[in-house]
């Protein structure tokens, strides 16, 4: 069987919870902690990375043991010369994480373990709940996301279930949750073209920001292949011409996160591990796949998480597609990987 090297046998990749870390230019080396089953979500947004449908709900519960998390987190905590290089600990989902009730005690745990930082995203729809702006007080930076501040904007973007709160609560929630919170709150809005990106939708926006009063606002659109393909991305110039419109209302920094450095573009070089342990070809496309399911990735993204030579990955990659496990797609000027459906549950 081929071999190929590979970084050290208690990597976070073989764990069900734990995935990364993976290089963010806003956070760093971020090792991610994935709470829910897949798309267990609030939310349908048109742009999102995951390439399934959702499973809609509201239910803020346990919706994977808590200690089944912690124990993987501990597992990953005793090998300190893998930890000492992450920057953060990301705390997202393959969905919302704030739906599940053990947020708070995986947050907590992590500070009592450790000192590094560790920043939560969430698409912002819970804060109006008191238990979970208390779930997430011992965080360092919290990241809700609005797209729109406008109800029919809301809708078409984001596309709230039923169970899902109205636009006023949420915005409302996020205001509540800035003025409690002692950590770092950073806004960002993710704008589609011709769906939340009309003058109105940032007049709507300019106002949200000014009551929210976020540490920095972050402006994103469509990065990578969308769940709907007809969500398309803002040009850069639109999202300048956004950025200087908040800054009317708003001093603190304004991001463009979209076509900023991202993991396929920053050296990992100085990340890979010399190491002489081999894995099997079958283990190495089993992380591909578990990596592409979250979100379609670049063959550079796969090799710099997996520390795979370039060459390598690319050969597996394209072996892969040819089988039909993977679906390549261009977006922008990138081509990125995503699972193909037998793969999607
Ligand atoms: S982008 Fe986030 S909030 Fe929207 S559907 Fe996907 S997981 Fe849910």
């Amino acid at each position: 069987m081929q071999l190929f090297r590979y970084r050290s046998a208690d990597l976070t990749f073989y764990m069900k919870h734990l995935f990364g870390p993976v290089f963010s230019r806003r956070l760093g080396l971020s090792q991610g902690i994935d709470l829910l089953p897949p798309k267990t979500c609030n939310y349908n947004c048109i742009y999102c990375e995951i390439n399934r449908a959702p499973q809609l709900s509201c239910e803020r519960r346990e919706h994977v043991p808590t200690s089944e998390i912690i124990a993987e987190i501990d597992t990953l905590l005793a090998n300190k010369e893998r930890v000492r290089k992450i920057d953060v600990f990301t705390i997202t989902a393959s969905g919302e994480p704030t739906l599940h009730t053990g947020l708070g005690r995986v947050i907590n745990h992590i500070k009592e373990k450790t000192d590094k930082p560790v920043a939560i995203l969430t698409n912002g729809s819970q804060l109006y709940l008191e238990e979970v702006r208390r779930d997430l007080q011992a965080a360092d930076i919290v990241i809700p996301s609005l797209d729109a501040a406008r109800a029919e904007s809301f809708r078409k973007v984001n596309r709230p279930a039923k169970c899902s709160s109205d636009l006023e609560t949420i915005i409302a929630g996020i205001v509540q949750f800035s003025n409690e919170f002692s950590g770092d709150l950073w806004l960002e809005i993710l704008l589609v073209e011709n769906i939340n990106d009309a003058d109105e939708d940032i007049e709507a926006l300019k106002k949200a920001i000014a009551e929210i009063k976020p540490k920095r606002v972050q402006l994103n659109t469509v990065a990578r292949p969308p769940f709907e393909t007809f969500a398309k991305p803002l040009t850069r110039r639109r999202l300048e011409e956004v950025r200087a419109a908040i800054a009317e209302v708003y001093t603190g920094p304004v991001d463009i996160l979209a076509g900023s450095k991202e993991a396929e573009d920053i050296d990992l070089s100085k990340e890979k591990v010399d190491t002489s342990e081999k894995i099997s070809l079958e283990r190495v496309e089993s992380e591909i796949i578990e990596m592409v399911l979250r979100r379609p990735c670049t063959a550079a993204e796969i090799a710099g998480t997996l520390n795979l030579e370039a060459e390598d990955a690319l050969e597996i990659l394209v072996d892969m597609e040819s089988r039909g496990d993977l679906l390549a797609k261009i977006h922008g000027d990138k081509m990125y990987f995503r699972a193909a459906k037998e793969h999607i549950d």
